[in-house]
């Protein structure tokens, strides 16, 4: 028994250290300075459109280069971020970096829409819709070509300044997404009113819809939820050909995953060709 709890404890410490509450503090020192001295980094994910797969946007996803830890993904320093101010300084700095790169390949002929991920923090935080209506001014972009992600738990329970927030940036024009749908157990009604532009599905669904029947019968019912509000429908976390072709058949509108492409930096940003089914037509 002593070696069972043992190891158990081993699985426990040694599981997610930077996203432990322990290490919030230095995490969060480190970040502070991180953002001041320009630490931080946007990789872009191509969405494309099905079924031709050709790239009608990017997600931006922030990584830290870290001076001695090397490049650190999101969930290393996001919890601390969450737990402290500085939610706000670096989704700030996400936004203007963002906007900034969409004027650089804009620039370069490319017409992709720009989708940034906020938290719950930023929507509930009373200067955040001001803060997007000044930068949109201040860079000239579209509000039309940016999207904002938010998670479906950011608009549920008393999350009444976020679905304020949400509403006025739908106004403005900013397509709103939601992302990771499906994981987040609150009803349906909260997205009733909202001006949703997508529903992103969660990669949970996605992994195994080829294969499984319950995953299949979830994002058959997100995609038609979806059309019903008006929305347009991104499936995630998309690995396979098969799965691809099956969210071709259901009617999925985009996709994003590491079989179109993975996070890069946007000047690199491009898709992989999808290898045809081969049939009698294209074998011979
Ligand atoms: P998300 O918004 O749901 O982004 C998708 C995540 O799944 C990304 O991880 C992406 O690299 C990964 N992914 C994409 N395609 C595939 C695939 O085919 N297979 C697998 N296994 N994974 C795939 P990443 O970059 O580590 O980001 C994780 C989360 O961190 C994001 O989830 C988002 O919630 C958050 N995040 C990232 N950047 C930002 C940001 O700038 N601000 C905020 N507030 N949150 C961010
Ligand atoms: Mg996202
Ligand atoms: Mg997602
Ligand atoms: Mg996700």
């Amino acid at each position: 028994y002593q070696g069972k709890r043992g190891a158990e404890d081993i699985v426990v410490f040694a599981g997610g250290a930077a996203g432990h509450p322990h290490q919030w503090l230095k995490v969060q020192a480190e970040l502070r300075h991180a953002l001041e001295r320009d630490e931080l980094v946007l990789w872009y994910q191509p969405k494309v459109g099905l079924p031709g797969a050709g790239i009608n946007g990017v997600e931006a996803l922030v990584r830290w280069q870290h001076p001695e830890r090397g490049l650190l993904p999101p969930c290393e320093f996001l919890p601390a971020a969450e737990h402290s101010g500085l939610i706000a300084p670096l989704t700030e700095w996400v936004l203007r970096r963002a906007l900034i790169d969409q004027a650089g390949w804009t620039a370069t002929g490319q017409d992709w829409t720009l989708s940034v991920n906020v938290s719950a923090r930023n929507l509930d935080a009373p200067g955040f819709v001001g803060y997007v209506t000044a930068l949109l001014a201040e860079t000239g972009a579209r509000p039309d070509r940016l999207m904002l992600e938010v998670t479906e738990t950011a608009l549920a329970g008393d999350a009444d300044n976020a679905v304020r927030a949400v509403k006025e940036l739908g106004a403005l024009g900013v397509g709103i997404s939601v992302d990771d749908f499906g994981t987040g157990y609150t009803s349906l009604s909260h997205l009733r009113g909202l001006p949703i532009s997508e529903i992103k599905i969660d990669r949970a669904f996605v992994a195994d819809v080829d294969a499984d029947p319950q995953s299949q019968a979830i994002v058959r019912s997100v995609i038609e939820l979806a059309h019903g509000l008006g929305s347009r429908v991104t499936a995630e976390g998309v690995e396979t050909v098969e799965i691809h072709r099956w969210l071709v058949d259901a009617g999925c509108d985009e996709a994003q995953g590491y079989l179109y492409g993975r996070p890069v930096p946007w000047p690199q940003v491009a898709v992989e060709p999808i290898a045809e089914p081969i049939t009698e037509r294209t074998a011979r």
